[in-house]
């Protein structure tokens, strides 16, 4: 048991009673006056013909007006609405309680503030002494009226289903979305529960969705079916979140469905379409993989005689005559170049992206230095290398590439020191290669065109080559989740990037 340490808290509230009564009726009036005129309500007095008699410092506080500016002058002049304000005073001319009512009162700073009114009047032998007056500022009940209003009518105008419900599934209101996919109205559905829209296949899915609400947590973009009203089945994008009340606790659940049946249909068609694109991309690839092979054979042939017509019968076919044949060998020679980096090509479009095992990109370098070793030995050609990083790609298709920008490299130069940078960067999730040199470099407009299939600059007489170096080196880049670009300045070099996923 506690007991009473002060006085006051040992007395009984009977005792306080009886000497609240004792106390000077003088004092009190003091005490009840000095509480009106502090308490945090704003209150007013009127006279009969609604003159101020009397205002406290929290109806000045609401209306920015002093007291002097207050008391005094009729309340007529503070109302917005006059119909209000004679209403008002006519009734307590009347010798009426006015009505409880809303108005707007002008302020001081000249805005004006939703208040409610409430009078009562006080008098003595049924002769009125003076109305007390309560204005309650309504400006936050206003505004959050305003804030509900103005969603309620977001909800109302959204395309997509926004529904609530309780915590037990029970839909407790229905937007005009809702409506429109669903084809149920409000009336039909609110009371009811949310499994009525699931589909057949899918009704399992509702507890584990209202667990999962009851936990807090959301549901975000989950892609599933539901039936409408007539029974169609539509695919449906939902986000449920739980709501909360002010004290936290879960009260129920807001839903948004966004109807993805069309989206569905035409990804199902796209991913149909892109299937057959794919296949009949693998069927030309082939194609061109298997021609190419097979005009091999044919063209040697028509090689190996026109070299062998040259050799047994050249006295006999004179200048012109070994000079078309020159020519015949030249074009079967390039041909197969030609054919060769087509097959080079189609091998990169086609080549399995499963690697198992990261590479060593700087052996890879290695050997493709060693392979143009003969064209270094000139000299005339300084080569600097960055520390190059482990990479997963096939160790022949990287090689191709490095094979290609250094070739090109080398053979786009420009009289003087050719001087060759091969950099890598790591950035992040990528690696930033880079080949530079201070070669002929390329016009702005060709940079894109350059990566297309056969796309040369040159005649073969001025720099041979086939116009496929480029496109194999984009084609294995890309495949391998990279891109390739280059920059570059006629006149002052090239300096070609190409990014592989660093993982
Ligand atoms: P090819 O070199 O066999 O013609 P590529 O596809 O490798 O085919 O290159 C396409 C064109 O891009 C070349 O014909 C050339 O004009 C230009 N090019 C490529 N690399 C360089 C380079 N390092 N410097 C200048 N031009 C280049």
């Amino acid at each position: 048991m506690v007991t009473p340490t002060s006085s006051d808290e040992a007395i009984a509230p009977q005792a306080l009673a009886v000497r609240e009564a004792a106390t000077d009726s003088g004092e009190r009036e003091n005490e009840l006056a000095d509480f009106l005129e502090r308490v945090q309500i704003p209150l007013h007095r009127l006279a009969q013909d609604g003159t101020i008699l009397w205002a406290n410092a929290a109806t000045c506080a609401l209306l920015g007006w002093s007291l002097t500016e207050f008391v005094g002058h009729n309340i007529r002049e503070f109302y917005v609405e006059q119909d209000l304000a004679a209403r008002a005073i006519g009734q307590l001319s009347g010798n009426q309680d006015p009505e409880p009512h809303e108005a707007r009162f002008r302020c001081r700073d000249g805005t004006v503030r939703y208040v409610s009114v409430q009078t009562t009047v006080y008098r003595q032998n049924d002769r009125f002494i003076s109305a007390r007056c309560l204005t309650v500022n309504l400006i936050e009940a206003r505004r959050s009226t305003e804030l509900h209003e103005r969603l309620a009518a977001i909800v109302e105008s959204s395309d997509d289903a926004i529904i609530s419900k309780d915590v037990n599934g029970i839909i407790q209101s229905w937007n005009r979305g809702a409506q429109a996919i669903f084809g149920y109205s409000a009336d039909e559905v609110i009371g009811k529960h949310i499994s009525m829209l699931a589909a057949p296949d899918h009704v399992d899915e509702i507890p584990a969705i209202l667990d999962r609400l009851r936990r807090g947590e959301r549901v975000d973009h989950y892609e599933t079916k539901r039936k409408t009203k007539d029974g169609r089945i539509l695919t449906v994008s939902l986000t449920v979140s739980p709501i909360r009340d002010a004290a936290g606790n879960i009260i129920g659940a807001s839903k948004v469905a966004r109807d993805h049946t069309d989206l569905a249909r035409q990804t199902g068609a796209l991913q149909h379409l892109n299937e057959a694109l794919t296949r009949s991309n693998e069927d030309l690839q082939q194609f061109v993989y298997s021609a190419s092979h097979d005009l091999q054979e044919p063209l040697r042939m028509i090689a190996i005689y026109s070299q062998l017509l040259r050799k047994d019968y050249q006295d006999k076919l004179g200048p012109a005559g070994n000079q078309y044949l020159d020519h015949a060998i030249d074009g079967a020679v390039r041909m197969e170049r030609l054919l060769a980096a087509l097959r080079a090509y189609t091998r990169a479009s086609i080549a399995s992206q499963d690697v198992t095992e990261p590479i060593d990109t700087g052996a890879a370098m290695d050997r493709v230095l060693a392979n143009v070793e003969p064209a270094l030995a000139e000299g005339g050609v300084e080569i600097t290398r960055a520390t190059l990083p482990v990479v997963r790609i096939h160790a022949f298709q990287i090689e191709q590439v490095f094979q290609n920008l250094i070739g090109n490299a080398l053979r786009y130069k420009k009289p003087g020191t050719l001087r060759i940078n091969i950099g890598c960067e790591d950035q992040g999730d990528h690696w930033l290669f880079s080949v530079q040199d201070n070669g002929i470099g390329i016009g702005p407009e060709y940079k894109e065109q350059i990566f297309g299939i056969f796309q040369r600059l040159h005649t073969t007489a001025e720099y041979p080559g086939t116009g496929m170096g480029l496109a194999i080196c984009e084609r294995i880049i890309t495949r391998a989740g990279g891109r390739i670009w280059v920059e570059s300045q006629p006149g002052e070099g090239s300096t070609f990037f190409f990014t592989l996923p660093n993982k």
